[in-house]
């Protein structure tokens, strides 16, 4: 018997959601497997084949059951498929693998500082410390003929390893200081040490003659293999995980131990080729200054793990290899990539004083968390936060947002292979509203152009994608895409205090046009007996024909919003992504503060309310001067809320 269902696990079934489905299957006698509508069966009790189907959120699967319990597997797993969201947080990843840009929180280098944009930033702040040199010599294959007589030996030595391995990982798991997140983890690489399918494949090879360590390291190989080859980057990075179970399972049967990484010394900086999530298990919580590898992306679990802990972190540092090996000293800035090794003197003193800055301004600013900050004249502002994913819920709270004032749903389009449905956006808004209500969720309406390919949306080449067919001008070109998001959003603002903006705007027709587009999928919906809710309009004033026509625009508008980093760009003609026009893309220019302005003039004159969602929307050095314009909503990234707060209550 089979069902179709599409798969409502959040990011798909990556690592976790992927573990739980094969553990629930696990529950039942009934042989499952899942299939894509024209693929190949993977076995749904193997975590590791489930993974590598790389099935995204979104997409209908096939489950096929045979067996005694084969309708109560497909009952149970059906419904976990169409209602799961995965229990902890998957990456926190920008568009094709790239970090999300730290929007808000970007502190640059200390002038002076020779930098070059090295690794990628994986882990946000500054560190500075020893050392800790992590270069695990190669696990060389014995190739020692193994006769059948002795076949069974060896796959009981395999056994006794594979209880030794995963033992120590449930003892990392239990021991203090392991969050939510490495749990998740931790449990994504014990399901692939005992994944049936993994074990299977070694025992075969020690069945063919091959001896436990060669075996464990061919069919570990493969498999890692295999996983390098998804298009996705996050199931790719899987890989990682793989390798790391393959040579805690070869060191075990070899009776030998990588260096101790329980021992790393207070305050080092661990240096590294490459660090498995596996590895960090291992590391006390709270010791490490940094981490900067040669190796991995923003998508690894160690980019996930470091984040979680508030550990800076630089990956892929391709050049560093050799100067890593022999580094003493590292310095690291993971916002921006740069990592110094053996810094000189001038150089430590000043990374060292922009740690203690950072630790000494966060602990101080703690007790701001639940504060709604007014300024010293008593006037209300509002801190929201700009999210990308819903997986930033937690920071966003845990760091006193008041709202969010920017949700760019770029994401949530970006990564699929199809476009995201009408139900799967409903879902996704209402979520967010529910998790910030009563405050206010500002939802941002596609803003993607040919920069930034989305599946389902043929892009044609141009020249200069930024002043091309982009956010608002591409959605009104194709109904088909932006009306499901905008009926989504209808259905959505019935969970909580939804409003809506409109990126890129730059005439009133485009508004008149979207208004328009708002009204007839309300009347769809109306005609299909659906309910839908209330949510205010307003847009994003992002380029100069909106700041010049703002008056014009503020009487079809609730509210405005100013996007700084694109306003700066577009008023100064400088491209905010070329570094060497980075002294004009500053919205600390006089013509961008001008044009904000004059923003905030026009929206009091017709009394609609301003925020700022740009970059500068959290430099404490500009607020006191938006406060003064009139601007009552700052929305940055959740690391930036506290101080922002800060700023508002000191501000006249
Ligand atoms: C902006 O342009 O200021 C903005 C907030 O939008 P984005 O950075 O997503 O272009
Ligand atoms: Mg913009």
């Amino acid at each position: 018997m089979e069902r179709t269902v599409a798969v409502a696990c959040k990011d798909g079934l990556h690592a976790r959601p992927a573990a739980e489905f094969a553990k629930l299957a696990k529950t039942y006698v009934a042989e499952v497997s899942l299939r894509r509508p024209d693929g190949a069966p993977a076995k749904a009790k193997s975590a590791v084949k489930l993974m590598l189907l790389a099935v995204k959120e979104g997409e209908e699967v096939v489950l096929e059951a045979e067996g005694d319990d084969a309708e109560a597997a497909l009952d149970a797993l059906s419904a976990y498929l169409a209602t799961h969201e995965a229990g902890t947080a998957a990456p926190t990843a920008g568009p094709a693998g790239l970090p999300e840009p730290a929007s808000g929180t970007f502190t640059p280098p200390p002038a002076g500082l020779p930098s070059r944009a090295a690794g990628v930033p994986a882990s946000e702040g500054a560190g500075i410390g020893p050392a800790f040199p992590f270069f695990p010599e190669v696990i060389v294959a014995p190739d020692r003929a193994v006769p059948p007589d002795e076949a069974v030996d060896e796959v009981a030595r395999l056994h006794a390893a594979l209880d030794a391995t995963t033992g120590a990982l449930i003892a990392n798991k239990l021991e203090g200081g392991a969050t939510p997140e490495d749990v998740g983890i931790i449990d994504a690489l014990i399901e692939v040490a005992r994944d049936a399918e993994f074990v299977g494949a070694v025992e075969a090879e020690i069945r063919s003659g091959r001896d436990a360590v060669t075996a464990v390291l061919r069919a570990g190989g493969a498999l890692a293999a295999s996983f390098e080859r998804v298009e996705d980057d996050y199931i790719r990075a899987r890989a990682e995980d793989v390798g790391g179970v393959t040579r805690a399972l070869a060191l075990s049967l070899l009776g030998r131990a990588d260096a101790d990484l329980s021992a790393v010394p207070e305050g080092a900086v661990l240096v590294a080729d490459e660090v498995s999530a596996w590895d960090f298990t291992k590391v006390p919580a709270g010791r490490l200054a940094g981490i900067v590898c040669t190796q991995g992306a923003a998508t690894s679990h160690l980019a996930i793990m470091a984040r979680t802990h508030g550990v800076p972190a630089v990956l892929g540092w391709r050049d560093g290899g050799a100067a890593l090996r022999s580094a003493t000293r590292v310095a690291l800035d993971g916002s921006t990539g740069d990592v110094w090794v053996d810094p000189d003197a001038a150089t430590a003193a000043r990374i060292e004083a922009r740690v203690a800055g950072d630790r000494k301004a966060r602990a101080a600013l703690a007790h701001l968390r639940g504060v709604h900050p007014a300024t010293r004249g008593g006037r209300p502002i509002e801190v929201a936060a700009n999210l990308g994913s819903l997986k930033e819920i937690g920071p966003a709270l845990e760091a006193g947002a008041m709202g969010v004032g920017l949700f760019r749903t770029e994401l949530l389009f970006m990564e699929r292979k199809s476009l995201p449905s009408e139900d799967e956006q409903a879902r996704t808004y209402a979520e967010l509203a529910r998790a910030f209500a009563p405050h206010p969720v500002v939802v941002r309406t596609l803003d993607i152009g040919g920069d930034k390919p989305v599946a389902g949306i043929a892009f044609p080449h141009e020249d200069n994608p930024f002043l091309g067919w982009r956010g608002v001008r591409m959605c009104l070109d194709r109904p088909d895409v932006f009306k499901p998001q905008i009926r989504a959003l209808l259905r959505a603002a019935l969970s909580g205090n939804v409003k809506v903006m409109v990126p890129m705007v730059s005439t009133v027709d485009e508004v008149l046009r979207v208004k328009a587009l708002v009204a007839e999928c309300r009347a769809e919906l109306d005609a299909e007996g659906a309910e839908a809710g209330q949510f205010e309009l307003g847009i994003m004033v992002e380029t100069p024909a909106a700041a010049l026509m703002a008056g014009d625009l503020a009487r079809h508008v609730a509210f405005f919003s100013i996007g700084t980093n694109d306003l700066t760009q577009y008023v100064m003609a400088s491209d905010r992504l070329n570094p060497r026009v980075a002294d004009l893309n500053r919205a600390d220019q006089p013509a961008v503060l001008r044009a904000v302005e004059m923003v905030c003039a026009a929206a009091r004159e017709a009394g609609i309310w301003v925020g700022i969602c740009g970059e500068a929307a959290a430099r404490v050095d500009l607020i006191p001067t938006f406060l003064r314009y009139g601007v009552g909503e700052l929305s940055m990234s959740p690391a930036s809320i506290p101080r922002a707060k800060a700023a508002v209550m000191e501000a006249e």
